[in-house]
């Protein structure tokens, strides 16, 4: 069975003895800082020199230098710059400026896994990734909440980086709502295969799939948006509070009976064997050196996709439609204005 953390089985004093730096100050760079300044925890904050974070940092009342002065003040590095510009940021500024013992950590295994990190072999190599986005961190550790996370364990040459990682995990909140263990394979190889295969890639390709089933058979537009992208948030939620037994709880019997009659054909043996074959390509590899090679390009195809996905017709009738309904963007400002409280 899985292992899962809480409170009890970590001790923040653990890290009494470190500075930990922390290398951006975007989505998580700035969650991990502040909370584990708030933890009492020694930390730096490594930017580039023309940072756009960096006057968000030094508001924030945390120290900031460059991302090779933190590496070199610190014993344990916290890596929270985008994934893509990782394997540069290793090179620069933090392989020339690690000492024996120190501990270097990430929160997606990806750069690890497939190699476009290479660490020395006398530090130890840990992940502690939240599983929510930054401002939750931060929001939930404020308000004396958790945020349930991933531990993982690559390197252990001091013989304490699961404690070390566990008492970060701690001191950033995780451990309230609990830390399960995985290994680096595992979290990054879940990750990419959950993103393209089901919720990124797959709810997109199967919420245009319907509205174009629609469309082209003569519904109209609005119809189709109302159907198979903005009812999805209804359908959702119901899942994340109690599972596919609460949404098909929730339903209409018709709605039920047609479900789980007429699901498996859409998603059939064959959309199966297609997400083995996406699954494949994660495990050997594949992917992540299209990626790269990719980005190293100055991301053609990427750039092109982005671009299609934006004039697709459903975005189109979104925009319209979500502008008549004036009452939810009131709604969802209000949100974003006590975010940023
Ligand atoms: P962000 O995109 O939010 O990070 C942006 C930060 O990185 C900014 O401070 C930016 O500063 C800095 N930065 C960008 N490029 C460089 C560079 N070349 N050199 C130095 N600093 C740079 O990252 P995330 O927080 O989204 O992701 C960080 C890590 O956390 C990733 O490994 C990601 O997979 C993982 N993760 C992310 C989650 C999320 O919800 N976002 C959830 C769980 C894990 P500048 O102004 O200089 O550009
Ligand atoms: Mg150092
Ligand atoms: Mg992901």
């Amino acid at each position: 069975t899985t292992e899962i953390y809480y409170d009890d089985d970590a001790d923040v004093s653990t890290l009494e003895d470190d500075t930990v730096a922390v290398l951006g100050y975007g989505s998580q760079g700035h969650a991990h800082a502040l909370n584990l300044d708030d933890s009492g925890v020694d930390v730096v904050v490594g930017l580039r020199e023309d940072s756009s974070s960096r006057s968000a940092a030094e508001a924030d009342g945390l120290e900031v230098t460059t991302p090779a002065e933190a590496v070199a003040q610190a014993t344990y590095v916290s890596v929270l710059v985008p994934d893509t510009v990782q394997p540069a940021v290793y090179e620069n500024a933090i392989a020339p400026n690690l000492e024996a013992g120190d501990t270097l950590q990430f929160a997606h295994g990806l750069n690890i896994h497939y190699n476009q990190i290479t660490p020395p072999e006398d530090v130890d190599v840990t992940m502690i990734a939240p599983k929510s986005p930054g401002h939750l961190v931060r929001r939930n550790y404020e308000n004396d909440e958790g945020t349930p996370g991933l531990l993982a364990v690559y390197q252990d040459t001091t013989g304490d980086a699961h404690e070390r990682a566990l008492a970060y995990g701690k001191a950033i909140g995780c451990t309230r709502a609990g830390v399960v263990e995985t290994t680096f394979r595992e979290e990054t190889e879940t990750d990419l295969f959950g993103e393209q295969a089901v919720l990124c890639g797959g709810i997109a390709s199967l919420i245009k799939t319907g509205y174009e089933t629609l469309v082209d058979a003569g519904y109209s537009p609005e119809m189709a948006y109302f159907e198979c992208m903005n009812e999805m948030k209804l359908i959702v939620d119901l899942m994340y509070e109690g599972g596919l037994g609460a949404m098909w709880d929730s339903v209409s019997d018709t709605a039920e009976y047609g479900g789980l009659t007429r699901g498996d054909d859409v998603v059939d043996e064959a959309v199966r064997e297609n997400m083995e074959e996406v699954l494949e390509e994660v495990q050997n590899g594949e992917f992540t050196r299209e990626w790269v090679l990719e980005n190293q390009a100055g991301r053609p195809s990427y750039n092109q996709l982005r671009e299609a996905e934006k004039s697709h017709e459903i975005e189109e009738v979104g925009e319209r439609l979500r502008e008549l309904f004036a009452w939810e963007e009131a709604e969802a400002e209000t949100e974003d204005s006590e975010e940023e409280d």
